[in-house]
């Protein structure tokens, strides 16, 4: 055998799992990476700072078919784990925890620095893996490589400048490994152009709520991020992993605008507003809450005249604006593509899989990373389940782990 490990793909979970394959003692391990070099998307998450983890994490914060419980437990806390590498790290007051230094490039400094023996094979790309006596033989544009165990850490579809266009999950399905089909997580959530069109550059502070039908789905505070044909933001980017994209009329993007007035307290504003700018049309009477453009569309849902004097208000006006500021609509008409997603939703079949990460039919060939079917919502969630895949499957490879 040329090799004791192969890992294909040097992204997180790859560099996480040669690093560990390091400190468990594995010589001859190969990373190939078809990029010219490792961890290109690591450098750019985060807005370059890279939100490597969450304090508090556990399983229930993921979903997908496979249950990350065993893999999560087995690693343990993020901190730490950079900790052992000489990397510190900080945690905000949501919980979302970041290198020391607060750069993206520290974390793949760290991950540089305890590769031990592991070699960076960069610019090859794997096309072909299949099974041989004692291991497995890796066809790739460097020629045939064989090594005992192998780690699929290839990525998922998302963000393919980054060297994941979902090609590598083709050699999966070639082995027959079952594969939930990709679909892309995290990203902006599309709507009515027109609607959208004069909203673009605004970003408002709202809750946001998912509606299927008439039922209430997902719901998240954050800030909203309107483009001209798309609701973007974190909390959008979460709640797009809620929408079954076969069923796009079902769905609705409701905004609650003034989340955190009390019963009665957005009508008494208004009247307010009324009282004080009576010489004033009701979209500048709404300026004293909201955005001009977003006070132009609350009107119109409220099948108010924007340029009509707001001394004109009646009661039940001011009651339709009440309604409309706490449930102002978009249809969902589609969800941005994989370059614009920063995850992949779907990928290798949690019941194929040992809580190892080995796949059953094929002994020491492992999963790792966005390949698993495991997905979560933005704040570190997405790194946190790379590092521990790529640590679980480097560990039961090393003997540390049943
Ligand atoms: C812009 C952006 C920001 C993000 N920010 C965050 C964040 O702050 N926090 C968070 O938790 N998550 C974040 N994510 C998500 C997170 O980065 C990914 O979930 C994670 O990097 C996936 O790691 P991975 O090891 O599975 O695969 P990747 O990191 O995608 O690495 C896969 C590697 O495999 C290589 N490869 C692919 N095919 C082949 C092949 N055939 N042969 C050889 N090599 C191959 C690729 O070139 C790539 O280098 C962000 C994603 C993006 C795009």
């Amino acid at each position: 055998m040329d090799y004791r490990l192969i890992i294909i793909g040097g992204g997180a979970s790859g560099l996480a799992a040669a690093v560990r394959a390091a400190a468990g003692g594995i010589d001859g391990t190969a990373i190939l990476e078809k990029l010219p070099r490792t961890g290109k998307k690591i450098l750019a998450t985060g807005n370059g700072r890279c939100n490597l983890s969450h304090s508090g994490i556990t399983a229930a914060d993921y979903y997908g078919s496979f249950d990350p419980a065993p893999v999560l437990d087995h690693f343990g806390d993020a901190a730490d784990f950079f900790a052992s590498m000489g990397l510190y790290t900080r945690t905000d007051e949501a919980g979302r925890m970041y290198p020391y230094s607060m750069t993206a490039s520290a974390v793949l400094d760290a991950l540089h620095m305890q590769l031990g023996g592991a070699q960076e094979r960069c610019g090859v790309a794997v096309t072909g893996i299949r099974r041989i006596s004692g291991g497995y033989a890796v066809s790739s544009d460097a020629g045939e490589l064989t090594a005992r165990n192998v780690i699929f850490a290839a990525g998922g579809h998302a963000a393919p400048k980054h060297g994941t266009d979902g090609s590598a999950w083709n050699i999966l399905r070639e082995m027959g490994i079952p594969v939930i089909p990709p679909r892309p997580i995290l990203c902006p959530v599309k709507s009515d152009e027109k609607r959208l069109r004069p909203l673009k550059g605004l970003r408002v502070r709202c809750r946001v709520t998912l509606y299927d039908g008439d039922a209430a789905g997902y719901t998240e505070d954050g800030e909203v991020q309107f483009t001209e044909t798309a609701l973007s933001g974190i909390c959008l980017f979460d709640l797009a992993g809620h929408i079954d994209t076969r069923r796009l009329h079902a769905y609705q993007i409701r905004l609650d605008l003034l989340p955190a007035d009390t019963a009665g307290e957005t009508l008494s504003r208004l009247y307010t507003m009324q009282g004080t700018r009576y010489a004033a049309s009701c979209e500048e009477m709404l300026t004293g809450l909201l955005q001009r453009p977003l006070a132009r569309l609350v009107l119109k849902q409220a099948g108010i005249r924007a340029d009509a004097p707001c001394a004109g208000l009646d009661a039940r006006q001011l009651q339709q604006l009440e309604a409309v500021l706490h449930d102002l609509r978009f249809p969902v008409t589609g969800i941005a593509d994989f370059t614009q997603a920063q995850a992949t939703a779907g990928g290798v079949r949690g019941d194929v899989l040992n809580a190892n990460l080995s796949v059953r039919q094929y002994p020491g060939f492992y999963v790792t990373g966005e390949a698993v079917d495991v997905q979560s919502i933005c704040g570190g969630y997405h790194l946190h389940w790379c590092w521990a895949s790529g640590c679980m499957a480097a560990d039961h490879i090393a003997g540390g782990v049943l």
